[in-house]
């Protein structure tokens, strides 16, 4: 009776939700309203859950539950220690969502499901359920976005953390000072999100460049539009631009050091690559295995890399599986 349930990705500027039974049936976004702290966010989610429930004809006891992914740490029992991005202070997601929900659906909220999960997080289990990680239980996903996120599945679960911190691969130091410009937004220096996010890959570039006398297609790029993009400098590499080929591989070395120094520890089935820079496909994924077999520990080196393959359905996957997946 209980077939369906909502997976909820919220978002700085847009909250995605998807009705999935065993794979998503539809889909759609709403922007997030942060005025006054975020409050009227948990109800924004509510009052659009049971909308789409009305127009599916999906009563209340045809719900198994919601996940949802948040853009901050959770802990034990739904509690979310922050968000800075939506203004929000420690609140307990399970227990807001199930009062604004029962409110809806006209019923205890209780009767409910409520899984919340950090969305770096729960994007690696929704690749894991329907993505490039299929099969898998254990998984180890990195996500080259702006930042560096990360998230690990290990026998079918998230690896959460006691703080919400664990899966936080963009803050792993393994960078040396001399490829290096400022300081991450953590406050450290020398973490791999500095130099293989798409701002560290520019942030490299140019540092290269300034230093390097050879011929380069970024120069000309750099000149003409004022700036250069990690697109362009993944482009120019495929290209075989010298000195793009130069800076992406000391980038995906950096990755590969990363991921070998992981698997040492979590032994997953395979590593999924995921986020705007892996859009460099095959060319990315075969460079950065590369480098991580010369780094591997012996046991680990066939450790499959793959590309993430959902991309932005990630999210919402991932939330409503943490669902399905809990009396499994
Ligand atoms: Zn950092």
């Amino acid at each position: 009776m209980k077939k369906w349930t909502i997976g909820v990705d919220l978002g700085g500027t847009e909250i995605k939700f998807g009705l999935f039974d065993d794979k998503l049936q539809k889909s759609w976004s709403i922007p997030t309203n942060t005025q006054e702290q975020g409050k009227y966010i948990v109800e924004d989610i509510a009052a659009s859950i049971k909308k789409c429930c009305d127009e599916s004809g999906i009563t209340k006891d045809m719900l198994k539950g919601v996940g949802i992914g948040v853009p901050g740490p959770v802990l034990k029992g739904n509690v979310v220690r922050q968000c800075v991005n939506l203004g929000w202070g420690q609140i307990n997601i399970g227990d807001e969502l199930s009062k604004k929900l029962g409110e809806h659906f006209g019923c205890d909220g209780e009767e409910l499901l409520i899984c919340a999960g950090n969305d770096a997080n729960v994007a690696a289990l929704g690749e894991m359920w329907l993505g490039g990680g299929q099969g898998c239980t254990s998984i180890v996903m990195v996500t080259l976005g702006t930042g560096v996120g990360g998230g690990i599945v290990v026998d079918g679960k998230i690896l959460n953390g006691i703080g919400g911190c664990a899966g936080e691969i963009g803050h792993i130091i393994c960078v040396d000072d001399a490829d290096l410009v400022g300081r991450c937004s953590c406050g450290h220096k020398g973490c791999l999100e500095q130099i293989a996010s798409a701002t560290g890959i520019v942030n490299y570039s140019k540092l290269y460049l300034e230093h390097a006398s050879e011929v380069s297609v970024l120069r000309d790029i750099w000149k003409q539009k004022g700036d250069i993009t990690s697109k362009d400098v993944l482009d120019a590499a495929k290209a075989g631009d010298m000195a793009a080929v130069q800076i992406t591989d000391k980038v995906f070395m950096y990755l590969g050091k990363a991921l070998a120094g992981i698997c040492n520890i979590v032994n997953p089935e395979c590593v999924l690559i995921g986020g705007g820079v892996s859009a460099a496909g095959e060319y990315l994924r075969a460079k950065v295995e590369n480098y991580f077999k010369g780094y591997a520990f012996p046991g680990t080196e066939d450790t499959p890399i793959r590309l993430a393959t959902i991309g932005n359905q990630a999210g919402i996957a991932g939330a409503a599986y943490m669902v399905i997946s809990k009396n499994e």
